[in-house]
């Protein structure tokens, strides 16, 4: 194969992605939109990217303690970085700290693309409207959350019980933040899962940005799967193409 005859340097826009919530997660967002964009451009062609990755070791903190006005106040600090270093487009690679980072964003000429949105339209164009969502605690407990998928995609949010929250949360928290998948944690994982599609479930949002390294679509073949953070990346790459 030879380099092509495209205009060099090719126009692309620049994806800031504010990461290390988990480093595990960003880690994926950076090999996703760079194998994604080689697959849409061919060659040699990748995304061009900024990346500002914390220190997740304040985001458990803040998390874990509901101390959200210290977690927007640290955050903001790093978008005022992002849009420094020139990102034409902002993705938080964390749903929990959308929570944060979506109002912080209001108002700032960046563009910023929410990760609920690819995940409710994908599930709006796919004719589903009550979907099964594993997170953080925050995540599952959110109001706003819930609000948005209903408001602006018709979509009603079943979440495990009680028990099941805490099972899920602890995992992200003692697992897969740190890169560690066990098979144990996998089944519970479908286990919650069927209880939420024996309820109503008629699909299965990943709404925390690690699950995917454990559980996909394969895993779940009666049960469409919605992956936030691989929706998020085709969003970004459709924006970064534009
Ligand atoms: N990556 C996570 C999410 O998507 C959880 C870790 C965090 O609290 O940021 O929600």
């Amino acid at each position: 194969m030879t380099s092509s005859n495209k205009a060099r340097p090719l126009p692309q826009k620049v994806i800031g992605i504010l990461g290390g919530m988990s480093s595990q997660a960003t880690a994926e967002y950076y090999r996703m939109l760079n194998a994604r964009m080689t697959a849409r451009l061919g060659g040699w062609d990748t995304a061009e990217i900024v990346t500002v990755s914390v220190n997740f070791g304040n985001i458990e903190h803040f998390v874990r303690n509901a101390l959200w006005a210290e977690a927007e106040a640290y955050l903001a600090g790093k978008l005022d970085r992002l849009e420094r270093a020139g990102a034409d487009v902002i993705l938080c690679a964390s749903n929990t700290m959308h929570r944060v980072v979506a109002p912080a964003m209001e108002g700032r000429a960046t563009p910023f693309l929410h990760i609920a949105d690819p995940a409710g339209d994908a599930l709006r164009r796919a004719g589903l409207s009550r979907a099964g969502l594993l997170g953080t605690l925050p995540v599952m407990q959110s109001g706003a959350l819930r609000r948005r998928y209903r408001e602006r995609f018709g979509i009603e949010i079943l979440v495990p019980p009680g028990d099941g929250q805490q099972e899920v949360d602890r995992i992200i928290f003692d697992e897969l933040v740190h890169g560690a998948l066990n098979p144990g944690s996998k089944a519970a994982y479908l286990r919650i899962a069927a209880a939420l599609q024996a309820r109503g479930a008629q699909a299965l949002i990943l709404g925390c940005t690690e699950i995917c390294l454990l559980i996909g679509q394969d895993d779940l073949p009666g049960l469409p799967v919605f992956d936030t953070t691989s929706l998020h990346v085709d969003a970004a790459l459709a924006f970064a193409l534009g």
